[in-house]
């Protein structure tokens, strides 16, 4: 144990950044904290435009081998990760529950095993990645994907690891090298990251992480000249602030945001399936960018449809995420309690009625919430929480249904419940979503475009999406003829 190592239920984590192949400490620190219990997990270096500038030069140094490296090694080396993560998903997981309070049980089934595909999707995909050459006037297009370069990834908390190597995997994979900043409420998965991926064989420099907070050192990384690609998910504030500062190198950015996701539950639909698949917007204690936070129900189910929901809601276990029977952990910190409290309050005063929830539960818990009687225009309904409210409102007709979908700014996701399958083909034509769900949730593959419409988003990540994004395309033309020596 140093003065740099930190320990959570027994895993060592470090707490300097990772700069060119070596921990780098900082002269000041920041506290972390567990959502779980208040407690101190330990104190992180906290980086500055010195940690940016160390990182973005051992990124541009690593930058041409890696990007010489064979597709095969690369490859190689990323499935190494993966099994890297594979033998410490019990770490991975324990440690990430204790940063962000997300189930234990989800962590160690779902998301870590997640996180190791990450990397072995786009290594996978990497060696597949291709498109066929096509003739113009008997001249022969190629084209092909050239690594951009050093790659500035931004994450936020409410899933660390998983979102972090949803971009890290690809934008390596692509040849570029990177500088990753986790968020600053969940810095610790992405330090055990950097241990993994040394001793997978991932050179110096072509994985760095730089921790801190956004408001310090986010100009920075995203202003630097040597930077060519900027990935960011997170708040919509953020990135219109990320916007501006990438302008000055009209660096390209892929922005992941927040959402407002309408659930649309038809008569026609199996009620018991569009409960549960309501119910289950209360996940990760609501912190998923895309849950269908409002629920558009049929009138003429709507009473059912609400007394079966309060029923199987009521049923809900808030408690420690570390425990087997909990489905819902705490949020993240007292500031978004608060947040998610006066979202609630100026709802209720304005005259929307709690049918279940509506407070504060015990230390950092919050009620699963279901607001009724909401105007369409509210801040309720039109402003994303991300906490466990949702909100309930009714429609008569098909087209009002898609009318109140698509009368928010945002365009993430949308979930229908329908038993009828013109219905569900109708309705989604005209969602503006980027994803859409059909009698389902959370139905995620990677080769999949990603991402969102309107204020959700800017661009598509996923499978070739994402070697679109993290490369340079490039169009070679050979004419048929003029080879000096070989005719
Ligand atoms: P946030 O925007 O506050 O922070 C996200 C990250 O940006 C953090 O690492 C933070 O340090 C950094 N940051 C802050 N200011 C910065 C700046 N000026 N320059 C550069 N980086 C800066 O968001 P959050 O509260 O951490 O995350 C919640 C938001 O993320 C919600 O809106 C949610 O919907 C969204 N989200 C979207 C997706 C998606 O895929 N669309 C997934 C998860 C979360």
């Amino acid at each position: 144990m140093t003065e740099h190592t930190l320990t959570v239920a027994g895993v060592a984590v470090d707490t300097r950044h990772w700069i060119g192949g070596e921990r780098v400490a900082s002269a000041e620190t920041f506290t972390d904290v567990s959502p779980i219990d208040g407690s101190v997990l330990g104190e992180i270096s906290r980086g500055t435009e010195v940690e940016v500038d160390a990182a973005v030069a051992a990124a541009k140094a690593a930058f041409p081998a890696w990007a010489a490296t064979s597709r095969a090694e690369r490859a190689r080396i990323l499935h190494a990760v993966a099994d890297g993560v594979e033998k410490r998903i019990e770490d991975l997981a324990i440690v990430e529950t204790t940063d962000n309070g997300a189930l234990l049980r989800s962590h160690r089934r779902g998301v870590m095993p997640r996180v190791a595909h990450n990397f072995r999707f786009f290594a996978d995909w990497l060696l597949e990645l291709d498109h066929e050459d096509f003739e113009t006037r008997g001249h022969t297009n190629h084209v092909s994907w050239d690594p951009a370069g050093p790659s500035v990834l931004i994450t936020p908390w409410n899933a660390p690891l998983m979102l972090s190597t949803w971009k890290v995997a690809p934008a390596l994979a692509a040849g570029n090298t990177v500088v990753l900043k986790p968020a600053e409420w969940t810095p610790l998965t992405a330090s055990l990251l950097a241990d993994i991926a040394a001793e997978a064989g991932l050179p110096a420099g072509v994985l760095n992480i730089v921790q801190g907070y956004g408001s310090e050192i986010g100009d920075a990384l995203t202003s630097h000249p040597d930077v060519r690609r900027i990935s960011f998910t997170g708040s919509v504030p953020t990135a219109q602030r990320i916007t501006q500062s990438a302008a000055v190198n009209l660096t390209p950015l892929s922005l992941e945001l927040g959402g407002k996701s309408p659930l649309l539950v038809f008569a026609d639909a199996d009620l018991d399936l569009a409960v549960d698949l309501a119910v289950e917007q209360y996940d990760n204690a609501g912190q998923v960018c895309l849950a269908a936070t409002r629920i558009l129900v049929e009138e003429t189910v709507a009473e059912e449809f609400t007394r079966r929901f309060a029923e199987k809601a009521a049923a809900i276990v808030q408690g420690d995420p570390r425990d087997e029977a909990t489905d819902i952990g705490p949020n993240i910190h007292e500031r978004q309690l608060e947040k998610i409290d006066g979202f609630v309050r100026r709802a209720v005063d304005a005259g929307a009625r709690a049918v279940i929830g509506g407070h504060r539960g015990e230390g950092q818990y919050y009620a699963p919430t279901l607001l009724a009687d909401v105007a369409q225009d509210s801040e309720i309904v039109q402003e994303e929480v991300f906490g466990p409210i949702l909100t309930l409102q009714t429609f008569t007709t098909e087209d009002e249904a898609v009318q109140l979908a698509n009368d928010t700014r945002f365009g993430l996701a949308a979930t229908l419940a329908t038993g009828d399958r013109e219905r569900a083909a109708r309705v989604t034509e005209r969602l503006v979503a980027g994803t859409v769900w059909v009698n389902c949730f959370f139905v995620r593959d990677l080769q999949a475009p990603f991402g969102g419409s309107r204020h959700s988003g800017v661009g598509r990540e996923g499978g070739t999406w994402s070697f679109d994004f993290y490369c340079d395309l490039k169009n070679t033309v050979t004419a048929p003829k003029g080879w000096k020596n070989h005719g």
